[in-house]
């Protein structure tokens, strides 16, 4: 209470920002996940990996626009490319151009992929893989799994606030996570019927949830066993490693999705895989789906997209990037242990989880979901803003390249400072 408080006092812009917004947003937003009571912080600036709110505070920025904003704010090759698109090429030219086929080539040559087409967004790659994998095979039904998240109307449990699926029931079938032998027979159930498996190799927006190597690999033969396609949504965790995280666990997935950050900061989505598979998408050939969007190739996206990922998160800093965040993770659990305070992730992507009883190793979502301490989040929610942290409340951390190795540091030292405060809620 006394830390919302201070909030309140604390933030006097953001609360008039937000009183605006509610005139013409619902519940002041337009997007659910960034609504915290008792109103969001606005910001309005951002500059490397810092931003600034409403009120002028200063944060490092752990929020990262969802694993979307990996470049940092204004990193100057980005801006480079996006003037230059702009002076010369023009945003939008409503015709194909060599801009998407060299983006669609630097994805291919990365993700391992035969051909890839681009959207706006991931949630319209999970779509379109969706329906690309249901036409191929012939058959309706889609296996996912509990605490995935695959897009705003594609929603499992993970993160997200409240659900918005569109005709679930109708044709998902909702298997555990790191459930092998449940999925495994899930997937041989349905057998005739499946297009598709749709996974995560780490559940993202679901508590930074890594997928076990047996369990993904378990799947995998258990889809290719029932005749239908394994899709791995990658539209989070290709950042995890040089060519994506399946290819680092010997995945070979039929189909990927990507987005985030490969659009170098604009709205971005994209799937690929199997030439065979790809092919319904071919305009050439007679009865292939279609598939549109006015802004699926803009200049715009696909020169910068093309540039940030070719010139700055080039494999090599994708390895040392991640390995930073591996030794960041570990600092973090070594000074939380043996309290309610757990950390779950992978390379550059961290999940907080207070619990009860203060799980060590989680699983998946289960081992968590009903035991979280929402009051001890919310708490060190309150608290981080003011050591000048910005994390999304639910406690999820993407970092940004070109964070401080003493940044890191200093919140190691105010998780423990944040410990030792609170012990006693420990
Ligand atoms: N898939 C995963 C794994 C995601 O984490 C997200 C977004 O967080 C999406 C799909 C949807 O992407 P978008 O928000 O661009 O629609």
């Amino acid at each position: 209470v006394a830390a919302e408080a201070r909030f309140i006092t604390n933030n006097p812009a953001s609360k008039q920002q937000h009183d605006l917004a509610v005139g013409t947003l619902p519940g002041g937003n337009t997007r659910t996940l960034l609504h915290t009571s008792p109103f969001p912080l606005c910001m309005k600036q951002g500059k490397g990996a810092y931003v600034w709110d409403a009120d002028g505070h200063k944060y490092l920025d752990f929020v990262g626009e969802l694993t979307a904003g990996l470049y940092g704010h204004s990193h100057p090759i980005v801006r480079e490319a996006i003037i230059s698109t702009f002076d010369n090429v023009g945003l939008s030219l409503g015709s194909t151009t060599a801009h998407e086929q060299k983006h669609a080539t630097l994805l291919c040559d990365r993700f391992k992929l035969d051909h890839v087409r681009m959207t706006n967004t991931g949630t319209e790659a999970n779509l379109h893989a969706l329906a690309g994998a249901r036409h191929f095979t012939g058959r309706r039904k889609v296996v996912v799994f509990s605490g995935g998240y695959h897009g705003a109307v594609l929603s499992f449990g993970g993160g997200q606030p409240a659900p918005n699926n569109v005709d679930r029931d109708d044709f998902i079938v909702v298997s555990g996570y790191n459930d092998i032998e449940a999925s495994v027979s899930a997937i041989a159930a349905e057998s005739g019927n499946l297009a598709a498996v749709l996974v995560e190799g780490m559940q993202g927006s679901g508590g930074c949830i890594c997928g076990s190597a047996a369990f993904l690999h378990a799947v995998q033969d258990a889809v290719h066993a029932a005749g239908a396609l394994f899709i791995l949504d990658e539209v989070m965790t290709s950042r995890l490693a040089p060519h994506g995280l399946g290819f680092e666990l010997g995945l070979k997935p039929d189909m990927i999705t990507l987005g985030k950050y490969l659009g170098g900061g604009f709205a971005f989505g994209a799937f690929g895989g199997r030439e065979d598979v790809m092919a319904v998408y071919d305009p050439r050939i007679p009865g292939s789906l279609a598939h549109s969007g006015t802004f699926n190739n803009n200049t715009m996206t696909m020169h910068v997209g093309y540039t940030a990922l070719s010139q700055i998160y080039t494999p090599e800093v994708s390895v040392a990037f991640n390995e930073k965040g591996d030794r960041f993770r570990e600092r973090l659990v070594a000074v939380a242990k043996g309290t309610k305070l757990s950390f779950t992730g992978k390379g550059s992507l961290i999940g907080l989880h207070f619990t009860e009883d203060g799980v060590e190793d989680i699983t998946c979502g289960e081992d968590v979901r009903g035991k979280e301490r929402s009051d001890l989040r919310d708490l060190f929610w309150f608290e981080m803003l003011e050591e000048g942290f910005w994390i999304t409340r639910r406690g999820f951390v993407a970092m940004v390249l070109g964070t401080p190795d003493e940044e890191l540091e200093r919140f190691v030292q105010a998780v423990a400072g944040f410990l030792e405060r609170f012990g006693a809620l420990m």
